[in-house]
């Protein structure tokens, strides 16, 4: 079984947990809502004028059984909406997480301090896992001493990647794998390649994975 922990695309295989991410609109209804995702506000279409109703939708909506993460939600300062209202709304998101004790999956473009601080501020108590992440070590290092979990995708794949060393090294149960919004890999590449730089069987990898997607989105 592969889990494909973050990803636009709607897949279905007997063999794959696709846990797909949409975007909460304040028009997206329950009925068009895959078996399993993960829904929120991605900090690149929020819209001034319309978040408000769509965060009250994502707030019924994000109680139903099949949404097993909030996210992807965050931070990012490569754009242009500013990041006092990005954190607010985040801060909503944490909010969310915490009182239905869903893990939060994150969007984070060089805010990983305003990230850091808002952990500790809240004293959240359900997993933060940041997506893509492909950040240089020290980075990778900071977010591993403050419990942070990391979902790895297309950059494992790169020989050229700074976080080569992070996919290597890092602790079993600490991690899970993605394709994002790319269509020209699959979960199986990302797999094969963090099992060979891990020096494990691709069956050992699998079974890692279940034990900690179960962990995380605290299903059994
Ligand atoms: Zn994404």
């Amino acid at each position: 079984m592969f889990i494909d922990f973050h990803t636009h695309h709607d897949l279905k295989s007997p063999d794959l947990i696709n846990l797909q991410t949409l975007h909460v609109t304040p028009e997206l209804q329950a009925e068009e809502l895959p078996n399993i995702c993960s829904l929120g506000l991605h900090p690149w279409f929020i819209q001034l004028e319309t978040w408000e109703a769509a965060w009250s939708n994502l707030v019924n909506l994000a109680k139903l059984s099949q949404i097993v993460a909030i996210g992807e939600c965050g931070l990012d300062r490569n754009i242009d909406l500013s990041l006092e209202t990005q954190i607010s709304i985040f801060q909503r998101h944490i909010e969310l997480a915490e009182s239905l004790q869903k893990p939060l999956v994150i969007h984070c473009v060089r805010a990983f301090s305003e990230l850091i601080a808002l952990k500790k501020d809240t004293k959240s108590t359900v997993p933060w896992i940041i997506h893509g992440f492909n950040k240089k070590e020290e980075v990778f290092q900071q977010l591993l001493k403050h419990d942070f979990y990391f979902s790895f995708g297309g950059a494992i794949l790169s020989d050229r990647s700074p976080i080569l060393q992070a996919i290597t090294t890092i602790p079993n149960g600490r991690f899970l794998l993605e394709t994002d919004d790319r269509t020209d890999i699959s979960i199986k590449q990302i797999y094969d390649r963090a099992a060979a730089l891990r020096h494990v069987s691709l069956e050992t990898l699998q079974t890692q994975l279940i034990e900690t997607y179960h962990q995380l989105t605290r299903l059994s």
